[in-house]
């Protein structure tokens, strides 16, 4: 299969609009600089008769496709029955609904008992919740997050986060978390959770007690680390010995990404707490929550607050998501397929040019150790009608984020089109650089 992409041309309407009046912190449209009208499935749309393969799925938001038939239905059909569509804190029937479903489909199945806490809508918001929670349980002040974590831009999850530049637009200090090395942070010899034990063990080390431990299976955008679930238990296993909370931020990693629906499942663990955001609502609608166990439980009525804390149109396209996907396993089954294949032929295009695949099920990439490269092959496939973005501290990991429902054929179209394209950059610029 060929995906092609007619490039614009000849006159094309006025978009000075955006450099007038838009701020200038837009940033994803800096690198698409097309005008995007329609979107369905795997593939967008831009207005100039442009068709794009999506392996971005809007940051993972979009696991399920744009405008997938079945929760657009859902939602249109809430809407025309004039269905609650403010976001306060009520009950709602779309509330219960989702409530039913996710207790019924996810939690109960994995054994979870843990409560649902509805936070304002984005993943910030969900990791704010979790720390501040964490904090007032504990009565400890000191948040343990690792290097290359993201956990968002309000002030506490951005002191989680380690992107320097990040960090830099805070304007004040961000203090009571300690970035301790993640996985293989110092290489395959080092073992890190050793070291953090060490720490915490030493009553001289000066690392204070902590409230929780924050962590991402995959470090989405810090590079797709993906740590072992070896090494995911033994935190585990130090968060409990040492009196701290295990917060696990599946935002990006969850809701199916790796594989499972949390990204920790099968690995001998429960985390106290789990932030999910992202794909939750199935649809690209805004939603976010924190679970935590029963007895974590202690808010006061109100006490973490926010306007939108309910976004009914997002629980109405969640549980049409959890019934339609999460049901049964044949999904998780398609995922393993997908991820498979991704793997192989990332497995491939890593071998022909000494580079290193990173990641776990549908969640992988490849590192080309240099940013400037991983630029220009994105640049190159997104002329090619290809959407694909970089991670890591250098964006050096060109990241593979495709729906999880896309078509064998057409996900190995999308990656015939890396490969063209990396081959391209090595055979030019980077052939010379790199001797
Ligand atoms: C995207 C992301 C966040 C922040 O979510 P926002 O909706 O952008 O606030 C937090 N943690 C992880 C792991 C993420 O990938």
């Amino acid at each position: 299969m060929m995906i092609t992409t007619p490039q614009p041309s000849g006159n094309l309407p006025d978009r000075s609009i955006y450099e007038r009046r838009e701020s200038a912190v837009r940033s994803y449209a800096r690198s698409m600089p097309r005008q995007f009208g329609k979107a369905q499935g795997v593939w967008m749309h831009d207005d100039q008769g442009g068709r794009y393969l999506d392996f971005l799925s809007g940051c993972s938001t979009l696991n399920y496709g744009h405008n997938h038939p079945i929760l657009k239905q859902a939602l249109l059909d809430y809407i025309a029955a004039d269905g609650i569509a403010h976001g306060l804190d009520l009950h709602t029937d779309a509330k219960q609904d989702f409530l039913d479903t996710f207790e019924e489909v996810i939690l109960k199945p994995r054994g979870l008992d843990h409560r649902v806490m509805f936070t304002g809508p984005t993943g910030t918001n969900a990791v704010e919740a979790a720390i501040k929670l964490a904090r007032k349980v504990t009565g400890r002040e000191m948040v343990i997050a690792f290097t290359n974590g993201f956990h968002g831009m309000t002030l506490g999850a951005l002191a989680c986060t380690g992107n320097a530049t990040k960090r830099g637009g805070a304007g004040v200090p961000l203090s009571h978390v300690a970035h301790e090395p993640y996985y293989d942070y110092y290489g395959p010899e080092v073992d890190t959770a050793e070291l953090l034990e060490q720490r915490l063990a030493d009553p001289s080390s000066g690392l204070d007690a902590p409230a929780a431990i924050l962590v991402e299976t995959v470090q989405g955008e810090g590079g797709l680390n993906a740590a072992s679930a070896e090494w995911l238990r033994r935190i585990a296993g130090i968060a409990k010995a040492h009196g701290a909370l295990l917060i696990v931020d599946d935002i990006q990693a969850g809701c199916g990404r790796t594989g499972t629906f949390f990204s920790f499942e099968d690995m001998g663990f429960t985390p106290d707490i789990v932030t999910l955001a992202k794909s939750l609502s199935g649809m690209g609608l805004p939603f976010a929550l924190t679970l935590l166990r029963p007895e974590l439980d202690q808010w006061s009525p109100g006490e973490h607050n926010g306007t939108f804390r309910g976004n009914n149109h997002a629980f109405v396209t969640a549980t049409a998501a959890l019934r339609h996907f999460w049901s049964a396993d044949d999904f998780q089954r398609d995922i393993g397929r997908r991820a498979a294949l991704l793997e192989t032929r990332l497995a491939r295009i890593a071998a022909e040019h000494g580079f290193e695949v990173r990641g776990r099920g549908m969640m992988r990439g490849v590192n080309v150790g240099s940013g400037e490269l991983a630029a220009t092959v994105t640049a190159a496939c997104f002329d090619a009608g290809l959407i694909i973005e970089t991670s890591g501290a250098h964006d050096e990991v060109i990241k593979v984020l495709a729906p999880l429902v896309i078509d064998d054929a057409v996900l190995g179209a999308g990656l015939d089109i890396l490969e063209s394209k990396i081959r391209e950059a090595m055979a030019t610029d980077y052939a010379v650089a790199a001797e």
